[in-house]
């Protein structure tokens, strides 16, 4: 049974993310992803306890595809308006200078969710179309939001504030607000626990790697600096997103070869980083090329690694030293060579990975430095629908 569950959508521009999890217990009762909204190939994948509902057919808008997923829910169980859900927990990728922790989602909030578009162009519109069906096809239940920014709201004035003319920053809402707020916070936290400490006690650095990617600096629990800024295009290169560039860059194209503000952002946002100078995205398909040769592919790796290791190096001196390093994402997750190359060399600061433990296979959150780093260097696996679902939760039982 699936009571006291927490449905958790994450609503993205084609494709609608989500999963009933029980926050107390972290079971993952019921999870699935509608594709390519929009087009005429659409795709719903459901997992449920008995078996997986797989159908392609064209979905025409989220509307639709959301209205097929609970229709395939009722068909193979109970209705979910049944299924004894607690709360609907919405991830909102950026909640601005306005919000700071999960917020109980009344219209208000829901205009002031799509006000915040014009920082997050990409995403705030599609979270809002979400959570607009969902309140409609689930009213009797709360909804929370849930925002990708939230925790790097402690970011100090020096780490938050890009050095260009204050007014005009000001009158555009331009500073660093940080993005995978929620996947950096949940890590930090069962990193303190796994080492059987208080966070409150540790200088934290958190490497999440998955098709975007972002690092952070945690000292007692409080990010202090992050590599997103205003967009989540800063920073780490990721699988189609350039990370940090020359801003001049930017204007040499507009000026050299005329290209238009969206051709720019469909450059940097889709058709950079590892995609950009290997032709793929995907980390495995990136070492499938490399193990055949392929030197783009070899360069867009030796790039990817030479990036991870500048941010490390720069927030180990913004700690003031580190205690632990923090791989996530499917990247950090999976990938062997990642981790060993970006902390390579660096026994002299302290970080030494243990190379069998960390080629060992393993699911599990695990410790992969050598008995001799004084630094521990930890393998955590992220998860932020149970990080979701735990806020929406707490928030409800407040109410
Ligand atoms: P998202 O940012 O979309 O949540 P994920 O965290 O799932 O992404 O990470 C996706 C990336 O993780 C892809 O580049 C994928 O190739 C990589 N990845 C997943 N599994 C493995 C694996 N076993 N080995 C190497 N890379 C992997």
């Amino acid at each position: 049974m699936s009571d006291g569950t927490v449905l958790v959508i994450n609503s993205g521009s084609s494709s609608i993310k989500f999963q009933l999890v029980h926050p107390d217990t972290s079971e993952s009762v019921a999870h699935g992803l509608i594709e390519r909204i929009g087009e005429t190939d659409g795709h719903i994948v459901y997992n449920h306890r008995t078996g997986v509902e797989d159908r392609s057919l064209p979905i025409a808008d989220h509307r639709a595809g959301l209205k097929m997923v609970l229709a395939i829910v009722a068909e193979v169980g109970r209705p979910l308006s049944e299924a004894g859900i607690i709360a609907v927990g919405h991830r909102v990728v950026h909640g601005g200078d306005v919000f700071y922790s999960p917020t109980l989602i009344d219209d208000g909030v829901v205009k002031a969710i799509a006000d915040l578009s014009n920082l997050a162009p990409l995403h705030n519109p599609a979270n809002v179309i979400g959570i607009e069906v969902a309140r409609e096809e689930l009213p009797d239940v709360p909804h929370v939001a849930v925002f990708d920014t939230a925790f790097f709201h402690t970011l100090p004035a020096a780490a938050s504030t890009y050095a260009i003319d204050r007014e005009v920053a000001k009158a555009n809402q331009i500073r660093r607000y940080g993005f995978h707020g929620t996947s950096h916070e949940y890590v930090a936290g069962r990193v303190a626990d796994f080492l059987g400490k208080d966070t409150a006690e540790l200088n934290q650095i958190v490497l999440h790697l998955g098709n975007g990617a972002s690092a952070s600096a945690i000292k007692g629990g409080k990010a202090i600096d992050t590599t997103m800024g205003l967009t989540p295009l800063e920073g780490l290169v990721m699988g189609t997103r350039s990370g940090d560039i020359d801003p001049g860059i930017i204007l040499h194209l507009n000026r050299n070869s005329g290209m238009k503000v969206d051709e720019i952002d469909d450059l940097l946002n889709r058709r950079s980083g590892l995609k950009g100078l290997s032709g793929v995205n995907d980390f495995r398909a990136l070492l499938a090329l490399i193990e055949g040769g392929d030197e783009y592919a070899k360069l867009a790796y030796d790039v990817y690694v030479h990036m991870l290791r500048k941010y490390i190096g720069a927030f180990i001196v913004q700690l003031g030293g580190v205690d632990v390093i923090t791989f996530t994402g499917g990247v950090g997750e999976n990938n062997v060579d990642v981790r060993r190359d970006s902390l390579a060399g660096l026994s002299r600061l302290g970080i030494d990975v243990d190379q069998v433990v960390n080629e060992a296979k393993s699911r599990d959150e695990r410790r992969i430095s050598s008995a001799e780093s004084a630094v521990a260097v930890l393998v955590v696996p992220t998860n932020e629908e149970l990080a979701i679902a735990r806020a929406a939760k707490a928030l409800v039982a407040a109410l």
